[in-house]
C-alpha cells in the first residue's frame, strides 16, 4: 500500500479519568473526504468543534466500539454533517455464546455501554471503506469490547481501546473477553504495523514491542491468579485483593479483570468452580 499521505487531525475531548487517560483523541482522516473516528462522549462543544474542523467534508463516522468515552457523540455528530455513522453494531454486538449465556447468569460489567447507540451501517470484519483520500479496512478486534473494531490505514492502525501504551486495557466479562484479547493482539502483530494509533494518550511507534509486553503482562496476572488459588480458593474480589497493589477505589476494576482470567482459565479446565459462574463464584484449581 502506498503511505499515507497526511497526518491524520486530533482533537482531544474533555474527558480525562484513570480509564481514559488524557481523554478520547477523535481523530479526522482526509481533505476533500473526512473521516472521524471516534467522536467521543457527547460534549456539545467538543462534537462542534469536530464537525468545524471538518469543513462540511465529513463523510463517515467510524466507531471502534459502543462505550460511552467513544461513540456517545456520533448521533450529534451526524445530525449536525449529515454523515452516517458506521460501526460493527449496537453495544451488544458480537457478543460470543458463552458471553451471552454468562451475562445472564447475572455477571455483572457492562461498564460504559452505550446502550442508546444505534449506527447507521454495520461493519464486518475485512470491509475496506474507500475515498480518493484514504482506504481503512475494518478489523474485527474483540477483547475489550466484543463488537470493537480497529481501522487499518497503510501501514498504521487505528487500534481504539485494544492497545495503549500508558495503561493495560480493562477486560470486564461479558463484553471484555480474554480470549478474544489475546487472539486480536496475535492478529494486529502479524500485521506488523508501523504505528498504532489509540483513542487515549500518544501514538506507538514501537507496536510489537508493546503489543509483546501487554500479552506477557496478562500471562503473568494468570500465573498469580493459579498461584494463589493453590493456596486457597478464593472469589474474583478476594483474588484481587491479595494480588493487585492497588488502592481500594481501583479495586472493581482489578476485579472485573481477575474475572476475565478465571473465566479464560475455567474454558481450558484450569480452575473449577461451583454451580453457575457468576460476579461472586469462588474458584480453585482443577
Ligand atoms: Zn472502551
Amino acid at each position: 500500500m502506498t503511505p499515507p499521505a497526511k497526518e491524520p487531525l486530533q482533537i482531544l475531548a474533555p474527558n480525562p479519568s484513570p480509564l481514559t487517560g488524557p481523554g478520547t483523541t477523535t481523530f479526522l482522516l482526509g481533505d476533500a473526504h473526512v473521516a472521524v473516528i471516534d467522536p467521543g462522549p457527547d460534549d456539545p462543544a467538543h462534537i462542534e468543534a469536530i464537525a468545524r474542523a471538518g469543513r462540511d467534508r465529513i463523510g463517515h463516522i467510524l466507531i471502534t466500539h459502543a462505550h460511552r468515552d467513544h461513540s456517545a457523540g456520533a448521533a450529534r455528530l451526524s445530525r449536525l454533517t449529515g454523515a452516517p455513522v458506521l460501526a460493527f453494531g449496537d453495544a451488544h454486538a458480537g457478543r460470543s455464546a458463552l458471553m451471552a449465556r454468562l451475562a445472564d447468569d447475572g455477571l455483572g460489567g457492562g461498564e460504559g455501554l452505550d446502550h442508546a447507540f444505534a449506527p447507521d451501517q454495520h461493519l464486518r470484519d475485512g470491509q475496506v471503506i474507500a475515498t480518493p483520500d484514504w482506504t481503512l479496512t475494518a478489523l474485527h478486534t474483540p477483547g475489550h469490547a466484543a463488537g470493537h473494531l480497529s481501522f487499518q490505514w497503510g501501514d498504521r492502525i487505528f487500534c481504539g481501546d485494544l492497545v495503549m501504551g500508558w495503561s493495560s486495557t480493562l477486560i470486564s466479562p461479558p463484553d471484555g473477553d480474554l480470549s478474544a484479547y489475546f487472539r486480536s493482539l496475535d492478529r494486529l502483530a502479524a500485521l506488523a504495523p508501523r504505528v498504532l494509533l489509540p483513542t487515549h494518550g500518544p501514538a506507538i511507534a514501537a507496536p510489537l514491542q508493546r503489543i509483546d509486553e501487554l500479552a506477557r503482562h496478562r500471562r503473568d496476572r494468570t500465573a498469580q491468579i493459579l498461584a494463589a488459588l493453590r493456596t486457597r480458593p478464593d472469589s474474583a474480589a478476594g483474588l484481587a485483593r491479595r494480588i493487585y497493589a492497588v488502592p481500594e477505589q481501583v479495586l472493581p476494576i482489578a476485579t472485573r479483570n481477575v474475572l476475565a482470567h478465571l473465566i479464560a482459565l475455567s474454558q481450558i479446565g484450569a480452575v473449577d468452580f461451583p454451580g453457575i459462574l457468576s460476579a461472586e463464584t469462588v474458584f480453585s484449581t482443577a
